[in-house]
């Protein structure tokens, strides 16, 4: 059995959320199953507040929050 390093390279999923879109249903929050949406302090254009990534990133890349967002704020790109 080798000795060496696991050389298994895990995917880093990185959402981009159109802030301004968004309206603040916290659908996508709640299907996340990795809870790692959250909502933000601050307002959007719209006047609510919008959702974005906590700082420590474990998405999984399922794309829940992208499904269920009625605004198609949430992109996910693999990098
Ligand atoms: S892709 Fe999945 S794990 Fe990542 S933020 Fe969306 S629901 Fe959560
Ligand atoms: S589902 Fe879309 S509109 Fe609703 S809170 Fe999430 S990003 Fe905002």
């Amino acid at each position: 059995m080798s000795k060496g390093k696991n050389n298994i390279k895990l995917s880093v999923f990185e959402l981009r959320i159109k802030k301004d879109w968004c309206k603040g249903c916290q659908l996508c929050l709640v299907s996340c199953p990795q809870k790692y949406l959250e909502l933000s302090s601050n307002l959007n254009k719209k006047g609510v507040n919008f959702i974005q990534g906590k700082e420590k990133n474990n998405c999984i890349g399922c794309g829940f929050c992208f499904f269920m967002c009625p605004e198609g704020c949430i992109e996910i790109y693999q990098k």
